[in-house]
């Protein structure tokens, strides 16, 4: 799964470890990830993106990574990320958007090494360890940017942890990062799926139903209650099955799939959450996954929705 690979060794022992850290940042080997604004410093290769993909002209990338000398730049926050398969540490460097404009710009120190990459046609071409530290460090500098101040009381509070924690500066209480667990159902109803639309996608772009879960629900249950909510199908939430899941930074989302089997068919679009919604049959959503649909295209490889519908395609069996 895109996003989710597992490897890097978070090594969470050594984030307050500050003996480890400074002599971390200074090993020759070390490994530093530059990102601003969300967006990973990144080499585009220029191959094209693959058949299903959902920004036209995409192209393939991959991450430009650093040593040591990278904590010279100028920089808004350091993260440890962990530790790389050859032992070595894994940082993420947040550069100001104008300290990152006149860094890559012609006479920079970052002229020529790679480019800021919007994110999402980014990691269509990243190679999964390399996606799965730019969305780790995407979530956690998102967090940093929109948690300044203390929920409790107000006061700003400070990153601490190398990056996993902010503390308060007034009433000394530790906040985490956070997670929001989302719903993204496959729903079938024999040979056929439900696919969505939202008003604001391209146009013949069709996905899977999302929603986040509420407090005091399960998974199963919020799966459910998106469904009807947003398309008036039922289903039952007993026989709901989570397949996989995805961590999707934007800002901090858990993408966690679940496949329904409806027990209705009758679609009532909620038109404040779907442009449009129905029932493809399995030959159509082959063809979208592939790109060869003459008039409808679905998300592309790095998300999970595509990776749901695959695998209903292709019918891995029990649990897909
Ligand atoms: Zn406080």
């Amino acid at each position: 799964m895109p996003l989710a690979d597992h490897a890097i060794d978070r090594a969470g022992h050594r984030r307050s470890d500050t003996v480890y850290l400074a002599q971390a940042r200074r090993a020759p080997g070390t490994h530093v990830l530059l990102m601003s604004a969300g967006e990973p410093f990144a080499t585009p290769s220029g191959e094209p993106a693959r058949p299903g993909a959902m920004l036209p002209g995409a192209k393939a990338s991959a991450l430009t990574w650093l040593g040591a000398p990278a904590f010279s730049l100028p920089h808004t926050l350091a993260l440890f990320l962990g530790l790389a398969r050859d032992g070595e540490a894994v940082f993420a460097l947040d550069l100001a958007p104008p300290d990152a404009q006149a860094l890559t710009a012609p006479g920079g120190a970052l002229h020529d090494l790679g480019t800021f990459l919007e994110f999402r046609s980014a990691v269509q071409g990243l190679s999964p360890f390399d996606a799965g530290v730019a969305a780790t460090a995407r979530g956690l500098f998102e967090w940093h940017r929109l948690h300044p101040f203390c929920a409790r009381c107000g006061a700003p509070s400070a990153p601490s942890d190398a990056g996993w924690k902010r503390v308060c500066t007034g009433c000394s209480a530790e906040h985490f990062p956070r997670t929001d667990p989302v719903a993204i159902m496959r729903v079938t109803q024999g040979d056929t799926c439900l696919l969505g639309r939202q008003v604001r996608w391209p146009p013949g772009f069709w996905s899977c139903l999302a929603g986040f879960i509420e407090p005091g629900e399960s998974i199963e249950q919020g799966a459910v209650r998106e469904l009807h909510e947003e398309a008036g199908i039922r289903a039952d939430p007993d026989a709901a099955r989570i397949v996989f899941s995805q961590p999707w930074p934007f800002p901090a989302s858990l993408m966690i799939g679940v496949a329904l089997e409806a027990t209705s068919t009758a679609i009532t679009l909620d038109k404040a959450e779907l442009d449009d919604a129905r029932w493809f049959s399995r030959a159509e959503v082959s063809a979208m996954l592939e790109g060869t649909h003459p008039d409808a295209f679905c998300p592309p490889p790095s998300t999970i929705a595509h990776h749901l519908l695959r695998a209903w395609v292709e019918d891995k069996g029990p649990g897909t």
